[in-house]
């Protein structure tokens, strides 16, 4: 049996109790079947926690985010704690641990899956078979500068103000990470800003081919105004492997992607801090799709890009690509043999429940080993 690996499940509110339920089943599935055990800790955030301790995310279980290998959390929010003070929004749980954690990386797959393909809001040439990663920086920028201010002015004109800032180390840090990510994909980055109006872009520019010259010449490096990358997306997605991008550009940017390949319930998403002196980065891994409160306590949601999350955790934190692949080709095979959720139901197909859908691919797994 391999040594253990720290996990901590924070499942969270809504929709993230349901479909964390299922990446369980499949962490049960690989200690019996592939003599992987990971020691998985449970705990609260978000509504939840504020439920049972009045704050997003209790220090108790902060600390324990800090000491694992990797997070994995569901989603947070919901419409009962719409007035809940904005320091305990549940929201503010998951601000708080990417901030605890520092995790400055943001890593956004859009992958179209081939049975899905028609899902998608293109052409279907245009995205069968696309495979791109968006890096895009997670604790900088205009979210963050100061001052941040709203203000009335004497005459009573009203004035907000945001402060976009960035620094060289922050650019090179989420920059390495995307080279380091592109050597094992297409080795091919286009790093995104805006640097013919804007100084940190400027500086982003500047800073981006200093390390490549320096370190990364291997890798083919394009650089792309936003605004011409959106037109780009939509016009020819499959010329990206990996984009890299400042925090606002890629908030945007990352949302325009995933909407090509169809679905909210199948995308996964990744958030790495700065690695220790034994190489381990500090990780959450989690869905990109809220807590649907539409759907909760329905049993309908579609537990896909969770287990998807569970697939990179396993591939970025452990070290485990060929169970990450494996994985991935459940969901392709399970997919292909035309089993859906309601989110992702065509003519045809058949529609399963939230735990059908998990069942489904611990059974494609059997199939598969
Ligand atoms: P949402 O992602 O929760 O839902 C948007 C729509 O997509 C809904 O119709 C929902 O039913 C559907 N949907 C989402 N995931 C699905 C899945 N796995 N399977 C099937 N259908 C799915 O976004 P929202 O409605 O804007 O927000 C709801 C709550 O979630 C809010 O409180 C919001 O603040 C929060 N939220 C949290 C996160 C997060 O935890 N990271 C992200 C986005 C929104």
């Amino acid at each position: 049996m391999a040594a253990n690996k720290k996990l901590l499940i924070l499942p969270g509110d809504g929709i993230g109790v349901e479909v964390m339920i299922e990446v369980r089943r499949l962490i049960d599935w690989m200690a019996k079947n592939r003599s992987v055990s990971f020691d998985v800790d449970e705990g609260l955030v978000g509504g939840a926690a504020y439920d049972a301790h009045g704050v997003a995310l209790s220090d108790g279980d902060l600390d324990k985010a800090m000491s694992v290998d990797a997070v994995l959390l569901g989603a947070v929010g919901g419409p009962k704690w719409d007035n809940v003070a904005r320091e305990h929004r549940p929201e503010a749980g998951l601000l708080k641990l990417r901030k605890e954690m520092d995790l400055y990386a943001n890593l956004r797959p859009a992958i179209v899956f081939d049975a899905l393909a028609e899902a998608s809001s293109l052409k279907t040439e245009l995205v069968r078979g696309l495979d791109m990663l968006i890096v895009r920086e997670l604790t900088g920028g205009v979210y963050f500068g100061e001052p941040k201010i709203n203000e009335t002015l004497a005459d009573g004109t009203r004035r907000a103000i945001d402060t976009q800032i960035y620094t060289s180390p922050e650019i090179e840090r989420v920059t390495r990470v995307a080279f380091e990510l592109a050597r094992k994909r297409g080795n091919k980055v286009h790093s995104v800003e805006k640097a013919n109006v804007m100084e940190t872009g400027v500086l982003w520019r500047s800073v981006v081919s200093d390390l490549h010259a320096a370190e990364y010449s291997d890798i083919e490096l394009h650089h792309m105004y936003a605004d011409n990358c959106a037109m780009q997306l939509v016009r020819t997605p499959k010329q990206f492997d990996v984009m890299v991008t400042d925090n606002l550009f890629g908030d945007v940017l990352s949302d325009c992607a995933a909407m090509l390949t169809g679905s909210l319930g199948m995308l996964p998403s990744a958030s790495l801090g700065g690695a220790d002196e034994s190489g381990r980065r500090k990780a959450l891994y989690e869905p990109v799709h809220g807590s649907a409160p539409d759907i909760a306590g329905d049993g309908i949601a579609n537990p896909l890009a969770c287990i998807l999350s569970f697939a990179m955790c396993l591939r970025y934190s452990f070290d485990m690509g060929d169970d990450a692949d494996m994985i991935e080709k459940a969901v392709q095979n399970v997919l292909g043999g035309g089993i859906r959720t309601s989110d992702i139901m065509q003519d045809g197909m058949a529609r399963v429940s939230t735990t059908g859908m998990g069942e489904a691919i611990t059974m494609e797994l059997d199939k598969l080993t």
